[in-house]
């Protein structure tokens, strides 16, 4: 299914294809702080239709995960992975339409993996 969505102020936009069945919580130090519930999307099937040169890109821990965000209103968008460089995760919160309150959330354990290659963040 295709979906839209936008960041806060509506300068970065994006859309994907997917087929939601979950969101994903992470409890690492960055994602709990950003309170963030993600979608699993291809990395290839998600697309920045609008803002590129508003996205800011804040990488931490093994600086290989890159995670962008709306650099005017500051609202995490979504995160190319460390574990999978072929899947991004996007913010669900961003996501017109989608009924979140719907969807099982799955629990990653990110802060005991935060140093090694398994961490999916
Ligand atoms: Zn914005």
């Amino acid at each position: 299914m295709k979906y839209i969505g936008a960041c806060h102020c509506n300068a970065v936009k994006f859309a994907f294809n997917a087929d939601i069945k979950e969101v994903v919580s992470c409890d690492c130090s960055l994602c709990s702080k950003r309170a963030a519930l993600m979608l699993s999307v291809e990395k290839e099937k998600f697309e920045i239709v609008e803002g590129h040169d508003v996205l800011s890109e804040y990488r931490w821990n093994t600086g290989i995960a890159q995670h962008f965000f709306c650099g005017k209103c500051g609202i995490y968008v979504f995160h190319q992975r460390r574990s999978d460089p072929s899947m991004h995760s996007v913010n669900a919160n961003c996501v017109d339409g989608l009924d979140i309150s719907s969807l099982p959330v799955r629990q990653v354990n990110g802060k005991s993996r935060s140093t090694d290659q398994q961490f999916s963040s």
